[in-house]
């Protein structure tokens, strides 16, 4: 056994210090931004890098067709058929494929069914192998056979929380390390295994081994609010990705309830019961459920939430400076806090 000493900080221990700035508005910064690949032949990206999870609660078609308008993108989930992913992207345009992953497990029937979607629609370009730990062997294994066979897709892998690994995946055929391990907001992993990583440091070790190397990452999970997304940016990720904050909408997946005259949408985790039970026939008994089930009160159509989320990304650039999102990090400074905002009138 062996105690790590060095404090790792989460979103909650931090704030962005304000800076002399030129920036005369909002309107003046762009948060759109250009990446190219570390591995994928595929041309240059250009977009605003936040995305919706993976989560059938979240990463739903219907969600892709309004955020890929905005440039924003969407890591649509794996439970969708060959027939309906067809029927999706019938009349879709070229440009779209820039704003889609198609996401996979790592087990063959999983790659089996993405290799059928990709045949069917060549044009995909991004593809999204997702496990809850990222550090098996098993998982390095298909990662590089996805590189074999897709030589031109933009790979996403994940999840890791640390330098050498994202290194290890971005070595093995990743363009992309998706980094978090246990701050979903319906995630139990920490509760149930003891496993973690406090999501800012684990941003700032992972960004710095990804682009020692010219590889990417994306921040997965934590973010409540626009200011956990600019703090997560200001921290080096490249993307930024959002379950919760964009669950419980018109275009999130899951049933609209009404309790007592109020309208909720279900929300849950990948591997909670719920999911288990409506994917995999139940949790099976030798895991443990890692996720919660919870009824997020109705938002609405996602666009408000998008163009919110925006706007206060585009305030945290002007209060530092920064005239593109490309500029927050090198214009980040972060100050240790012992509080956050003032709760007097929250409920
Ligand atoms: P959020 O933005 O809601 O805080 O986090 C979203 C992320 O939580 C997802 O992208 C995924 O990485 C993670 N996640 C989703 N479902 C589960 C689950 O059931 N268990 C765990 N441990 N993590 C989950």
């Amino acid at each position: 056994m062996r105690i790590e000493t060095d404090l790792k900080l989460g979103f909650k221990d931090v704030m962005i210090r304000p800076k002399r700035s030129t920036l005369k508005s909002r309107s003046e910064v762009s948060l759109e931004r250009n990446f190219n690949f570390l591995h994928s032949t595929a041309t240059a990206w250009t977009g605003i890098p936040i995305m919706a999870a993976n989560m059938d609660t979240v990463g739903t078609f219907e969600m892709a067709a309004i955020l890929a308008k905005e440039k924003l993108f969407t890591t649509i989930h794996k439970h969708y058929s060959l027939k309906e992913w067809n029927e999706f992207l019938e009349n879709a345009s070229t440009d779209f494929y820039n704003y889609i992953a198609i996401s996979t497990g790592t087990g063959k029937e999983d790659a089996a069914k993405i290799a059928k979607i990709i045949e069917a629609n060549p044009l995909l370009k991004f593809i999204c192998i997702d496990v809850a730990n990222g550090y098996s062997e098993h998982f390095v294994q298909f990662l590089k056979q996805t590189r074999k066979q897709y030589p031109d897709k933009v790979i996403i892998a994940g999840n890791v929380v640390t330098g050498e690994m994202t290194e290890e995946l971005l070595l093995a055929g990743a363009d992309i390390v998706k980094v978090g391990i246990g701050p979903g907001s319906v995630c139990t992993t920490r509760v149930k295994t003891g496993v973690g990583y406090p999501q800012l440091s684990a941003i700032i070790e992972c960004a710095d081994a990804a682009h020692g190397l010219g590889g990417h990452i994306i921040s997965d999970g934590g973010c409540t609010t626009p200011g956990d997304v600019a703090k997560a940016f200001g921290a080096g990720s490249d993307f930024v990705m959002l379950g919760g904050m964009l669950a419980g909408h018109t275009e999130s997946g899951g049933e609209l309830i009404e309790i007592k005259g109020e309208k909720f949408k279900q929300f849950y985790g990948m591997s909670s019961a719920t999911a288990m039970d409506k994917h995999a026939g139940g949790v099976a008994e030798y895991r443990a459920s890692e996720g919660k089930t919870v009824q997020v009160p109705f938002k609405g159509n996602v666009i408000n939430t998008v163009l919110d989320i925006l706007g206060g990304l585009r305030s945290t650039c002007t209060y530092v400076g920064a005239s593109r999102l490309k500029e927050l990090t090198k214009r980040t400074t972060f100050i240790r806090v012992s509080e956050q905002e003032n709760q007097v009138f929250t409920k």
